[in-house]
């Protein structure tokens, strides 16, 4: 294993070399394979919490709702903090979101909550649609570890609630950091 700790932040080549390192190891694990896991007893009841934000693009007021099981959660507040552990790491990330009418007008490009990635060596954003019925961060779990020097499809899918394949892995991994080998490359 790597020592990850005084890590900086890789450039869009170092990503993809770490990318082609990822895709040179094997998966052990089986595909779909479930690891045991402690499930809470506690009965929760699922609210659903209405939140008034301003639009990154417009700056009008708009509001979304999502369900969570805590009165005091704030969904934004909740992806800035993940975007921080990006940043924590030298990479620039942000969330941003967009009222009704900037979704309408970007044919398709925007949507409500999204998460901003750059690295040197990237002139544009990468963006991605995150989640708005609830927080979900495990995909990008999944990128901040492999940022963190994890090159390997078993240490990305240690500690997970399942395993996924290697494909969903580098899936995930292009998806988000908007790092594509060329065709050739991957895989060989
Ligand atoms: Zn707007």
């Amino acid at each position: 294993m790597k020592n990850y700790k005084k890590m900086m932040a890789m450039s869009k080549s170092e990503l993809e070399d770490a990318l082609k390192e990822l895709q040179g190891t094997k998966s052990t694990y089986p595909d779909g394979d479930t690891f045991a896991m402690c499930y809470s007893i506690m009965p929760m009841t699922r609210i659903t919490k209405s939140l008034t934000f301003k639009c990154s693009k417009c700056m009008e007021y708009d509001q979304m709702t999502f369900y969570t099981y805590n009165e005091d959660e704030n969904i934004i507040t909740n992806y800035k903090q993940l975007a921080k552990e990006y940043t924590k790491l030298g990479y620039d990330a942000k969330i941003q979101h967009f009222c009704d009418s900037c979704i309408d007008e970007s044919n398709g490009k925007l949507s409500t909550l999204m998460f901003l990635f750059k690295t040197k060596g990237m002139n544009d954003y990468t963006y991605t649609e995150l989640d708005t019925d609830s927080y979900s961060d495990d995909e990008y779990q999944i990128v901040l570890k492999f940022l963190q020097g994890r090159f390997s499809y078993d240490e990305l899918n240690k500690t997970l609630r399942y395993a996924y394949s290697s494909n969903e892995l580098n899936d995930i991994i292009e998806r988000i950091t908007g790092i594509k080998l060329p065709i050739g490359q991957s895989n060989d």
